[in-house]
């Protein structure tokens, strides 16, 4: 059985894992182990990168990417004898991996916020890559400048008093529109839920912080609404 590490505890950086199989596909040579330590580039969320080892030799995972349901570790090659069945170190990038999740949980509080400052807006996309990280809206905002004035501030608050990220499970019927998000989760009738602390929860199959004072600061770069579609840029400093 395939166990999730990274979806239980994000802060776990090594394990060692038994390779289930290699190969190779159009985006190159692949390998699938047993425990998915590394994040599969999904949700908006860059993938993890970091080294599998090897008896002695050490390989560079560069992209990790989900795949006919299964998870893809992608190395620059393979050892030349059959390693099916051996048992292998992973080592995720951890400074990647923290950014990735500051960015990731920034995504989930501009989304928060917005929806607050104006109720009109629904939040639906997120792309949290560091240097084009946005979350994108249906609706656009009566007030711009007074819009913007409240995220700032609602972003501020949120992370001056240190909101809790609280990460839940639900059972589910699948019969509403949740049910594609928790396509990789631990059971189909589970949805993974995330919930800033009092927003509202929304699934998501992501890595979090658990609190909001780790986030740094965020940087609303620019929000612009053009047809109906209001897409707020964000870095972090
Ligand atoms: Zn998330």
């Amino acid at each position: 059985m395939i166990e999730y590490i990274y979806l239980r505890d994000n802060s776990i950086f090594t394990t060692q894992a038994s390779v289930i199989h290699t190969d190779e596909d159009s985006k190159g040579l692949y390998i699938i182990v047993d425990k998915i330590l590394f994040y599969p580039q999904g949700g908006g969320q860059p993938a993890d990168q970091g080294l599998f080892k090897i008896g002695s030799d050490v390989y560079k995972v560069k992209d990790v990417r989900r795949s006919d349901n299964q998870i893809k570790h992608y190395v620059s090659a393979l050892p030349e004898i059959d390693i099916t069945g051996a048992i292998i170190e992973l080592e995720v990038d951890p400074k990647r991996r923290s950014l990735n999740t500051r960015y990731h949980t920034a995504g989930h509080l501009i989304a928060d916020v917005a929806q607050v400052a104006d109720r009109g807006l629904i939040a639906t996309k997120g792309h949290q890559f560091p240097g084009e990280a946005y979350i994108e809206f249906t609706g656009k905002p009566d007030n711009d400048i007074k819009f913007l004035d409240n995220i700032k501030n609602g972003l501020k608050k949120a992370i001056a008093d240190n909101y809790q990220v609280s990460i839940y499970y639900e059972e589910s019927d699948k019969s509403d529109g949740f049910a594609s998000y928790n396509k990789y989760n631990f059971s189909d009738q589970q949805f993974r839920l995330c919930k800033i602390g009092n927003f509202v929860s929304v699934p998501c199959g992501g890595t979090h912080l658990s609190q909001l004072s780790e986030i740094g600061e965020i940087v609303i770069k620019r929000c612009k609404s053009k047809q109906k579609i209001t897409k707020i840029s964000y870095e972090l400093s």
